[in-house]
C-alpha cells in the first residue's frame, strides 16, 4: 500500500512494531514483523519433512519417503500445504492480517512460493474458508479471501467467495477445545449455495492458518459432497 514511499519517511508516518519482538519495523514490504523474525521464521521447501497429506511438521530433512502423520487419515481435502510454521513472522502476519486488510508484498512473496512447490491440478478454483455473515460484518473483510486473491490474481485462476458459505459461527474458544470438540463445533457448519459452479473442478481451499486440519476438511468433504474434483489447501502458516 505504501510501497511507493520510502521507508524511512513510512516508518516515521506510521511506525509499525514488530508483532513478534516488538522492536520497529524498518521495512514496509516485511509487514508485520521486523527482518529479523523473518529470518528466524522456519518456512518449508521441497525438503522438508512434512505429513504427505495434512503438511504438518515432521523432521528437518527427508531421506526417505515418509508416511503420514497419522492423525489426518480421515481428512477429507486431498492434500494440504503452508508457507512455513505458525511462529515468528508468520503469526504476527496472520494475526496482523485479522485486523488490517492489506497483503504486504513479503506475505505475498510467501504465498506465490508456496504454490509452486504444490503439485497442482491443470485447472483449479480459488476458495477462500469463508468467515459467517456476522463475522464479516463485524471485521469488514474475510482475511482467507484475501489471501485467496492474491493467489488466484498471480496464477491467473479464477476466485470464487461466493459459492461455500459458512451458516454460523464457530465459538472463538475452540483453541481452548480438544480435537473431537473442535470437530463437533465445525460439523455442518458450512454450505454450498452454488453448486453448479463448483461440480468437476478442482478447488485450491485458502485460509490463514491451519491447526487440527478440522474447519479445512468440513470444508472439502461439502465441496465434494457438491461435486467438486479434489480439494487442496493452502494456508499462509501451519500450527505446529
Ligand atoms: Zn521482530
Ligand atoms: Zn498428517
Amino acid at each position: 500500500m505504501l510501497d511507493f514511499l520510502p521507508d524511512s519517511l513510512v516508518s516515521i508516518l506510521y511506525p509499525q512494531f514488530c508483532g513478534a519482538c516488538g522492536r520497529l519495523v524498518e521495512k514496509s514490504v516485511d509487514g508485520a514483523a521486523c527482518s529479523d523474525c523473518w529470518a528466524a521464521t522456519r518456512f518449508f521447501d521441497k525438503q522438508t519433512g512434512l505429513c504427505p497429506k495434512c503438511g504438518v511438521f515432521l523432521t528437518d530433512s527427508t531421506s526417505s519417503v515418509l508416511g503420514s502423520c497419522g492423525l489426518c487419515d480421515d481428512h477429507q481435502y486431498d492434500s494440504a500445504h503452508a508457507a512455513g510454521i505458525y511462529h515468528a513472522a508468520l503469526a504476527a502476519s496472520v494475526l496482523h492480517l485479522k485486523r488490517i486488510p492489506t497483503i504486504p508484498r513479503r506475505v505475498r512473496d510467501c504465498l506465490i512460493e508456496s504454490t509452486l512447490r504444490i503439485d497442482l491440478p491443470n485447472d483449479y478454483l480459488v476458495i477462500p474458508v469463508p468467515l459467517s455473515k456476522k463475522r464479516q460484518l463485524e471485521r469488514g473483510f474475510n482475511q482467507a479471501a484475501m489471501l485467496a486473491d492474491t493467489i488466484a490474481k498471480h496464477a491467473g485462476r479464477q476466485l470464487d467467495e461466493f459459492t461455500l458459505v459458512r451458516e454460523i459461527d464457530t465459538p472463538m474458544h475452540r483453541v481452548a477445545m480438544d480435537r473431537k470438540a473442535r470437530e463437533a463445533t465445525v460439523k455442518s457448519v458450512f454450505n454450498v449455495i452454488r453448486p453448479a459452479l463448483i461440480e468437476n473442478k478442482h478447488i485450491l481451499l485458502v485460509d490463514d492458518v491451519m491447526t487440527s486440519g478440522s474447519t479445512v476438511s468440513q470444508c472439502a468433504r461439502v465441496l465434494k459432497k457438491n461435486g467438486a474434483g479434489k480439494v487442496i489447501v493452502l494456508t499462509l502458516a501451519r500450527a505446529e
